[in-house]
């Protein structure tokens, strides 16, 4: 298969772009689409063929349920037993964004999508391409990240490409995705609202909307994400992130060493961290949270494809928005050293 991206901005833009792109997805194809969060891999939701599809592209274990991408909270409704009070409040506070509501789902919902649960996973991004392609599709997408299992997930159509060339006809180019990590997964199901993984909409922010306590998956028992007990994010090159208070003293010895010792040394860290050595440097910008996540997938898969013998990374603080970066970069590392103040 001859994979097109079609350019929907610039001098090279196509007006048809979304129109070939609905059209494939109508006839049971795959889309490459850009959202706010990350690049998704879509499906109609009905169509079971094309839901397949998707899990043997992407290598996907059955056992890792998607996320439904709607263009309006209304749409949402037509998936759901009865719409909880919280769905609403969720809705009109965050919706559109970058946060996905599990609920209890309705006999419509294919069991290809959720991995045979009874409940199914809601979100409504804020691009407008993908808007308007599941407008103009006329259904729900069925729409995980638009990577093979395993890899960081792409946030440029280039990076999409990278992943999927050869494996879908289209891949739609909205140029850079504004957050850059995953949506944060909240179970609205039980007595108290959980976080099933961590994201740029934290558990503050929904404790806020809800007048309620928010709980991490970790603190709520059984209440499990079938997604996160899988490997993700790992760049091709064995990874080692500083975590703790000195994370930054920890990362400019571990890499004078390893110079020294003649190793060739990727460091991925914000550009103040520039003064650190290395054979090469990509930058998380400021060093905030949200260059954080708009950057370092882009900075995996920049050392993925380069001749370091090991990639060191910076870690962030691990708090509010923060946990979304660190729940990433845990998963990306191969070893990870904790360094705090006693260990100076
Ligand atoms: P991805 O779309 O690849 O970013 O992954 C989707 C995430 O949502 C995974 O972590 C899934 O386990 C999670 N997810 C999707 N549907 C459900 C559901 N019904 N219940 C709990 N988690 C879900
Ligand atoms: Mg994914």
């Amino acid at each position: 298969m001859t994979t097109r991206v079609l350019h929907t901005a610039g001098k090279d833009a196509d007006p048809r772009a979304i129109a070939f792109a609905a059209e494939e997805i109508r006839d049971g194809g795959l889309v490459a689409f850009p959202t706010e969060t990350v690049y998704g891999l879509g499906a109609e939701i009905y169509n079971e063929g094309a839901i397949r599809k998707i899990f043997e592209v992407k290598g996907r274990p059955p056992d890792n349920p998607l996320i439904v991408h709607i263009a309006d909270p209304e749409q949402g409704i037509e998936l759901m037993q009865q719409v909880p009070d919280r769905y609403n409040v969720l809705a009109t506070a965050f919706m559109p964004g970058p946060l996905t509501l599990v609920v209890q789902r309705n006999a419509s919902v294919l069991d290809v999508v959720t991995a045979g649960l009874e409940t199914v996973a809601i979100r409504m991004p804020s691009h407008p391409l993908a808007l308007e392609l599941i407008r103009a599709v006329g259904a729900p997408l069925a729409a995980p990240s638009a990577n093979v299992s395993g890899n960081p997930s792409p946030t440029t159509a280039e990076e999409a490409y990278e992943e999927l060339d050869g494996k879908v006809a289209f891949i739609l180019d909205g140029g850079r995705s504004d957050i850059g990590i995953e949506s944060t997964v909240l179970d609205i199901t039980g007595s108290k609202p959980v976080i099933l993984r961590p994201g740029m909409i934290t558990g503050e922010d929904i404790s806020g909307a809800l007048h309620e306590d928010v709980l991490h998956a970790s603190e709520a028992g059984e209440v499990r994400s079938p997604g996160v007990k899988y490997r993700h994010y790992m760049p091709a090159v064995p990874m080692t992130l500083f975590a703790g208070q000195n994370a930054e003293d920890g990362i400019a010895a571990a890499a004078e060493r390893l110079i020294a010792e003649g190793q060739r040394v990727g460091v991925l860290a914000p550009e103040r961290m520039k003064r650190i050595s290395h054979t090469l440097f990509y930058s998380l910008g400021k060093g905030a949270t949200l260059d954080y996540a708009k950057y370092m997938y882009s900075g995996l898969r920049f050392f993925s494809a380069q001749q370091v013998d090991v990639l060191l990374c910076a870690g962030i603080e691990e708090e509010h928005q923060g946990l979304a970066i660190m729940n990433r970069l845990r998963k990306a590392a191969t070893t990870i050293r904790e360094i705090d103040e006693e260990d100076l």
